[in-house]
């Protein structure tokens, strides 16, 4: 048995059989193929070469155009030796007569050749070993990008173990199969998590390198609430864990007999507790939760989920969809926001030095004008069908405000003379993620209806902290006295401009941090699905007036781990 430590960011716990991914995101490919299925495997591997060959015919070209032939024939070099018959036979004799998967195949006979340049006395050549190892890489890629598929097409219940997962492959995880995941890399706040816990699958990332130590098909537990990932756990470590998810249930089941009531705390202040969604689907566990409302529904899934942008149609549907199964309760649509971790399908290969500082978010929208106009057009349309809002993401300026509101009433002018009907006026509102956009506050206030705050990335903005980054993942807290006192200028200047406040970051799915965000004054709270039943019980069993002196003593705290301490004695207190 062998246990590591990672940061838990989905809770529950997972017992089953490993699921491995390398690097490359995919299965650890078999050593040797099946004697029925050699031809198929040799096709594939004739499928991966084409490929990869018309990738460098196409760098040939842009360079050759670019920079000259000269240049050009770098690339031509490559492609002759991806076509050399010597190659291909010895790697088709390795398949055909190992039964070697084209995987290994194709690498144990790139590594020779590497390894004979490498030991050339001449610089020059032994340098060619790089461009040997280059084409191992380009065709391990596309070998292994054609079975990427296999994430999605898994048929036994599994928990995956990889380096990492990106938002879209989280997203493409089937739950009812996925029993929990655990990766080497990946910080608390990050997307992945966010996506993890929407499909209430137990997960842990961050856990530093373990792969190595694992098989597929061993038995693995992943302890979402602890961060534990357990590796080949004995018989007593397993009967511990069963019987630890039996009594999760059984809380949890406590919690939703009383989902549906409102949540009022012991001095009747009513907390209004809604649901973060990232797709329409989720508007069911959201009702049966008893959420009353969507107070933020990440639009920028749509997508990372698919394999191409969708059109104005799409966007109508889902956000129609979601309007009308919430049958009149508030429904918060955030405007994309696409850019940093969250980049996928076209966009994957559009990098950036500091993607969390950089193109990201309402930036990205302002930028991509017909993109941005777009989904505009298709929340207007869907407000027809039900209590719609809209939000945009990570404002920093009045002028990105002013801006956006203004794309808005052009979409909202378009649409009236098309006769296209629409609700209007609908009530605009903006994320606080950004510490400037609290600073700035007397400025914006006067110009939305509603701000949301975003614990998520505003701890990352004013800590200077990667969210997803697990080197720096202690210092990610969102209970640091400077996140709490921004939530409080926050709270506090938006009951002097009589502007609504909610706040959905995960903080708000935090039961610790509840009677702490009553105190402030909190009385809007967005969380995961799965979250409500437990938050609506934590506001039930406190009295705002106590929770506002605990505020008080929290705001005088100088670092999270004081402020952690004194919330965690507090939640005994009504949960011992
Ligand atoms: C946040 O930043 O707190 C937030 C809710 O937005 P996201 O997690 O999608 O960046
Ligand atoms: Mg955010």
């Amino acid at each position: 048995m062998i246990t590591h430590m990672g940061i838990p960011v989905s809770p529950g716990v997972a017992i089953g059989e490993a699921l491995v991914l390398d690097q490359e995101r995919i299965r650890i490919p078999r050593r040797f193929v099946s004697r029925d299925a050699v031809e198929e495997e040799l096709e594939r591997l004739r499928r991966a070469v084409d490929q990869v060959a018309d990738d460098i015919s196409q760098n040939r070209d842009l360079i050759t155009a670019e920079l000259g032939e000269q240049y050009g024939a770098i690339f031509a070099a490559h492609l002759a030796m991806l076509r050399d018959p010597t190659l291909q036979q010895s790697w088709e004799r390795l398949i055909r007569q190992e039964y070697y998967s084209p995987e290994h195949a194709v690498s144990s006979t790139l590594r020779k050749y590497a390894a004979v340049f490498e030991r050339m006395p001449q610089r020059y050549l032994a340098e060619r070993a790089h461009d040997v190892l280059d084409l191992e890489r380009s065709l391990l890629r596309r070998l292994l990008g054609l079975r990427r598929e296999e994430l999605t097409q898994i048929n036994t219940p599994v928990v995956v173990l990889a380096h990492d997962l990106t938002p879209n492959e989280t997203a493409s995880l089937d739950r009812t199969k996925v029993l929990g995941f655990a990766t080497e890399i990946g910080g608390a706040g990050g997307h992945v998590a966010i996506v993890a816990r929407a499909l209430e699958i137990p997960a842990i990332v961050g856990v530093g390198p373990f792969l190595a130590e694992v098989e597929p098909g061993d038995l693995v537990i992943v302890d979402g609430d602890s961060g534990q990932l357990i590796l080949r756990p004995d018989p007593a470590t397993r009967e511990h864990y069963q019987q630890q998810a039996d009594k999760a249930r059984t809380l949890a089941r406590g919690w939703e007999r009383h989902c549906h009531e409102p949540a009022l705390t012991l001095d009747q202040q009513h907390v209004q507790v809604h649901a973060n969604i990232e797709f329409p689907r989720e508007v069911e566990v959201c009702l049966e939760r008893g959420a009353d409302g969507i107070g933020l529904y990440r639009t920028e899934f749509l997508y990372l989920s698919g394999d191409h942008e969708p059109n104005e149609e799409e966007h109508f549907q889902a956000y129609r969809e979601v309007a009308q199964r919430m049958a009149g309760r508030p429904v918060v649509i955030r405007t994309l926001d696409l850019g940093a971790d969250k980049l996928g399908g076209s966009y994957a290969d559009y990098q950036e030095p500091n993607p969390f500082l950089g193109l990201r978010s309402i930036r990205l929208s302002l930028r991509h004008m017909p993109l941005f106009r777009c989904q505009l057009r298709a929340i207007l349309r869907a407000s027809a069908y039900g209590n719609l809002r809209i939000m945009f993401p990570m404002i920093a300026t009045v002028n990105e405000l002013r801006r956006a509101k203004a794309v808005l009433a052009d979409a909202q002018e378009d649409l009236a003379e098309q006769g296209v009907p629409f609700s209007w006026p609908i009530p605009v509102g903006i994320m606080i993620e950004v510490p400037a956009a609290v600073l700035m506050l007397d400025q914006l206030l006067p110009e939305v209806d509603f701000v949301s705050i975003g614990t998520n990335d505003l701890a990352q903005y004013v800590l200077a902290v990667d969210r997803s980054n697990r080197e720096v993942a202690d210092l990610y807290r969102e209970t640091d006295p400077a996140v709490i006192r921004l939530i409080d200028t926050t709270v506090r200047q938006c009951q002097a401009h009589g502007k609504a406040v909610s706040l959905c970051g995960q903080m708000s799915a935090n039961p610790l941090c509840t009677p702490l965000l009553i105190g402030l004054g909190l009385r809007a709270l967005s969380v995961p699905p799965a979250n409500i039943p437990e938050i609506k019980h934590v506001c039930r069993s406190v009295s705002a007036a106590d929770c506002q002196k605990l505020a008080q003593r929290v705001l005088q705290m100088e670092s999270a781990r004081e402020v952690e301490h004194c919330l965690r004695e507090e939640l005994k207190k009504i949960r011992p």
